[in-house]
This record gives C-alpha cells, sequence and structure tokens, in this order.
C-alpha cells in the first residue's frame, strides 16, 4: 500500500472545517487592518533561501527540499566540451566513472546565461573535498562541482563574467581551463520548496517595484517544506499564514508603531478564535552594528566554553556565533544561558525603537514577557524578534513567530525596505483548537430521500431548488428503502429528512421530517425553502 511520505498528512474532514474557519477568521482580521493577499510560488531559487534565511541556520543546513531542474546536466555539458579536445584520454577512461557527481556538494544556480565552463585538475594527493569548499566559497559564482574519479578533478560551470575571479580563487597547483559552452546550452537550477514565505514576498516585493505603491501590507496563507524529524505538532509539509508590512523608510515601514500594529492584530486574531491563553515573548536582537560587536562579545565568550558544546554549536561560534541560541541540546543550555544578550549591546536606535514598541503595547493593553533568549532561527532578523506561545500545546509550544527584517531587501539585491512580519504554525492553530471542529463544521439542512425508481429526477431538481437558497442539501437514492435513508441522514447530522415518492409528487407536497424531534409535516413546495430555513 502507498502511504503519504513521512512528515506529510492528509487533512481529512471534519478537520478541514475547522482550518477553513481559522483561514477565514484570518482574512477576516487582517482585512481590518488593511492587509491584502499576495501568493508566491511554492518553489524558488535555492539561492533565495542560502541568502536570506542564512547559510548556517539549520533550515538552510539541514532541512531544505531541493533539487536539480531541467536543463542540461554541466557534467555532460563538460564531458562534451572536454571529449572534442581530448579525444584519446576521454576513451581511455571506464564509463561511468567520469562526470558523476561523488561529493554531497550542492549544485548552486547562477544569474547569467552567458557559461563558461573550466575544468580543474588536481595534483596527486590534494585533498579534493576541502579544495572544492574553498571553490564553493563564493556560492553565487559556481554552477555545479563534479569530482571525477580518476585523476581527480573539479568541474565548474560558471559565468564567463566570474571568469577572472574564478582563476583568483583556484588554488596555483591547480590547471584553470575555460571551455566555451555551445550556444544550445539551457542551464539547471538550483531549486527549494519554500521553507518560509517572507524572502518569497520580499523577492516579489523587489521584482514588481511594489515600493513603487508605498507601505506594502501583504499575507499569505499556504504549505511550507521543512526536513525536520517528524513529531506531534512537526511536520516537513505543513502550513502557515503569515504577514508582511514592508515599503519604504519613507512610507513609515520602519516605525514601532508597524511592530505593535503586527503583533496587536495577532492578539486580536487569536482572542477571535478563542485562544485566549497565549503568552507573546518579546526581545530586540539589534541592527547589524550591534551584531558586530556582540559577536565578538559573544565569540570571546565561547572561546573557553565550546569546546564542551555540541558540534553545530562549535561549527555556529566560528561562522555565526548567534546562532548558538538556537541549540536545543540539553547539556549546552547551561553554558548558553551565561553568554552575554543582545539585548546588552543595542545601540542607542534601537533601544529607543524597543522602548517604544513596548510603550504602544502597553498602551494597547497587550500583554508581553522579555526573553531576551530570542534570537529566532533565521538569519533576517533585526530589532523586534517575538514568539507567541500556548501552553496547551507542550514541546511544539510556538504557533507563531516572527520580527523585523531591515535589510533584507537589500541583501536579495532590492532598495532599502525595513519591514516586519509573522508566521503562525497553522498546524499547531488548528490543533490547539481541536475540540472545536464539531462546532465548525457545517451539517446538511436536509437530506432528501428519494423513493423509488423515477424518483432520483425529482430529488435532483428539488436539490438544484434548495441549494441556490444557500442550503447544505444531501441526495439519497431512489434505490434505498425509507428506513436506511433516514438512518443515514441522522448519522450525517442532517436537521430535517425530505422524503419524495410518487404521491408526493403528484401533490406537490413532501414529507418534511425534523430529525431531532421526529415531527413529520407535509409541506408545499412553494414553502420548503422558509420552513427548512428555520422561518416557516
Ligand atoms: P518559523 O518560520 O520557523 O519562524 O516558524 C513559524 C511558526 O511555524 C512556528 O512558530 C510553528 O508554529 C510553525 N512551524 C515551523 N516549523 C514547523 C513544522 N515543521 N511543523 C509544523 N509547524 C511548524
Amino acid at each position: 500500500m502507498i502511504k503519504a511520505v513521512r512528515g506529510t498528512r492528509d487533512l481529512l474532514p471534519p478537520e478541514t472545517a475547522l482550518w477553513n474557519f481559522v483561514e477565514a477568521a484570518a482574512r477576516d482580521v487582517f482585512r481590518a487592518y488593511n492587509f491584502q493577499e499576495i501568493r508566491t510560488p511554492i518553489f524558488e531559487e535555492t539561492q533565495l533561501f542560502a541568502r536570506s534565511v542564512g547559510e548556517e541556520t539549520d533550515i538552510v543546513a539541514k532541512e531544505m527540499y531541493t533539487w536539480y531542474d531541467g536543463g542540461e546536466n554541466p557534467a555532460i555539458l563538460f564531458e562534451r566540451a572536454w571529449r572534442s579536445e581530448h579525444e584519446r584520454d576521454y576513451d581511455q577512461l571506464k564509463p561511468g566513472d567520469r562526470f558523476t557527481p561523488r561529493l554531497g556538494i550542492d549544485f548552486v544556480g547562477y544569474k547569467n546565461t552567458e557559461v563558461t565552463l573550466i575544468e580543474v585538475k588536481f595534483s596527486a594527493g590534494e585533498r579534493i573535498r576541502e579544495a572544492a569548499n574553498q571553490l564553493l566559497r563564493s556560492r553565487d559564482n559556481w554552477l555545479a562541482v563534479y569530482p571525477t574519479s580518476e585523476n581527480p578533478r573539479l568541474v565548474l560551470a560558471i559565468p564567463a563574467s566570474q571568469l577572472p575571479q574564478a582563476s583568483r580563487l583556484v588554488p596555483p597547483s591547480i590547471e584553470v581551463q575555460p571551455v566555451e559552452v555551445p550556444s544550445d546550452y539551457e542551464p539547471r537550477q538550483s531549486l527549494t520548496l519554500r521553507p518560509e514565505n517572507t524572502a518569497g514576498v520580499v523577492r516579489a516585493y523587489i521584482e514588481h517595484k511594489l515600493w513603487e505603491r508605498g507601505l506594502q501590507k501583504l499575507y499569505y496563507i499556504g504549505p511550507q517544506f521543512r526536513r525536520e524529524r517528524p513529531q506531534k505538532g512537526r511536520y516537513r509539509q505543513f502550513y502557515q499564514i503569515g504577514a508582511e508590512v514592508i515599503g519604504p523608510p519613507s512610507a513609515g515601514s520602519e516605525s514601532p508603531a508597524r511592530d505593535t500594529e503586527v503583533l496587536e492584530m495577532l492578539a486580536t486574531f487569536l482572542d477571535r478564535l478563542g485562544i485566549t491563553d497565549w503568552t507573546l515573548e518579546l526581545n530586540s536582537v539589534g541592527c547589524p552594528n550591534d551584531r558586530a560587536v556582540f559577536n565578538e562579545a559573544l565569540q570571546k565568550a565561547l572561546e573557553p566554553v565550546v569546546a564542551k558544546m555540541c558540534a553545530d554549536c562549535q561549527r555556529r561560534a566560528v561562522n555565526n556565533p548567534l546562532r548558538v541560541f538556537d541549540c536545543k541540546v540539553p547539556a549546552d543550555q547551561p553554558i548558553i544561558d551565561k553568554l552575554p544578550r543582545i539585548s546588552q549591546f543595542l545601540d542607542e536606535g534601537c533601544r529607543k525603537h524597543f522602548t517604544e514598541v513596548r510603550e504602544i503595547l502597553k498602551a494597547v493593553g497587550i500583554p508581553f514577557a522579555l526573553n531576551d533568549r530570542l534570537v529566532r532561527g533565521l538569519d533576517y532578523y533585526t530589532r523586534t524578534a517575538f514568539e507567541f506561545t500556548h501552553g496547551a500545546l507542550g514541546a511544539q509550544n510556538a504557533i507563531l513567530g516572527g520580527g523585523r527584517y531591515d535589510g533584507l531587501s537589500e541583501s536579495l539585491g532590492g532598495p532599502q525596505a525595513p519591514g516586519i512580519g509573522f508566521a503562525i504554525g497553522e498546524d499547531r492553530l488548528v490543533m490547539s483548537l481541536k475540540e472545536s471542529a464539531d462546532a465548525v463544521a457545517r451539517k446538511p439542512d436536509v437530506y432528501i430521500a428519494p423513493l423509488g425508481e423515477g424518483m432520483n429526477r425529482e430529488a435532483a431538481r428539488l436539490a438544484r431548488e434548495l441549494r441556490r437558497h444557500d442550503l447544505v442539501a444531501e441526495l439519497g437514492d431512489e434505490s434505498f428503502r425509507l428506513k436506511k435513508s433516514l438512518e443515514t441522514a441522522s448519522k450525517m447530522g442532517a436537521r430535517y429528512a425530505l422524503i419524495i415518492g410518487e404521491n408526493e409528487v403528484k401533490a406537490n407536497a413532501f414529507a418534511l421530517k425534523n430529525l431531532e424531534t421526529g415531527e413529520q409535516v407535509s409541506v408545499p413546495r412553494s414553502e420548503l425553502v422558509r420552513k427548512i430555513q428555520g422561518n416557516g
């Protein structure tokens, strides 16, 4: 039997009614704050996430669904070019030996269709992975890296414009040889299922010059994908409802009032769903200036203790020390607790911004708790960072998280466009509402029971009439006995059963049975709608 893939699941009725209820409430609440919907593609270029979410984050480092799409395998392209130049050598190599990716190195997309291949030969004994890593450090420039078996060799496809830089990067012991690309070459792209939606929204903001329309208030609802270890409340395909406020600074996008409007909207949304026991955890993660000073202090504080920490933290300590705060390894927690906090390093501007956020929250009566360990697992955050948690959810208790990302647009090649956003984990939100599933599902108003041959036609006509009046009608079948129809109707929770037999059709009046009270009356066709709607 073929089953749903691990970490994915089917959402079935009646629970889907709850999902619709949540999404309708979100649309409704967001509308009052003048947000509009945006839908971005489910997959994007891998580069988008690597550059926004950050290479050192768990999401990009381990959790993305990435593949190489379309075009021609650069290795085959290389093979073709190389074969024409080295016909004899080529013939001596065993089939299957060559052009097979052996290293777990990613393909990297590129921006330029003008491509040149270079062949890099290694002198004996050179450590291929190390060299490959060195070459990959400037990831933007490289399309692919292929080790080949006999003489270790890397094959790189890079934009021609990057060639001078490439030659500089390659160690002197390595021979660099440009190979022209055939004109029919179609590039292969590295694509990734979106692990979150902010990067896509900001990409769209830049691509469509949305800043020309002033401050953008956008929301989205849709699936996201992360290869995490599945457990209750954690899936590999999960759903987020999120929103972003982004725009030029002149449109007020930087103001603490944007932060508090978003936070207040979230509180309103949760209240609307009847979720009252939430906690808002708040922090400021500062801006790049603060981050530089903080990173230095953090690195210094980590130096004497990092050897005792997990392998991930040891790597983070070097590459991106702030990410140490994402660590979930229990043994590391007492060490992390003693590390300096970003809150001690905020500059004047960030401090003022954060104070104002707190003051406005107090003014509108939104309770919050400061949590100076909260750095959120994505690199793009600046200043305000927050999470709403909900006690009933246990270990996976964060229902939503978000924050400011003032430099994100620029880091993706866009104009200055400060912004703030959040993503609600819809799966977890629905989980905390589970008991209400029955209450929000709309049951059929009427079950139509045709009795005897030829009655399906009459039943279909009647059903059409009733449904036009926004009544939920379910149809039986003329082959069913009355007892079976009534049982089916009761089981699905219909309010009425409408019985259609030959006599009823002749009289143009139908037996309407109230399934709660058992009372049955004959109702003329013209009065059916009113009666079932409960106004008669
Ligand atoms: P993030 O994009 O990591 O800030 O996540 C925002 C929210 O999405 C979290 O607070 C969770 O509620 C939800 N979320 C994140 N990852 C998952 C997952 N694997 N399964 C279910 N919900 C998730």
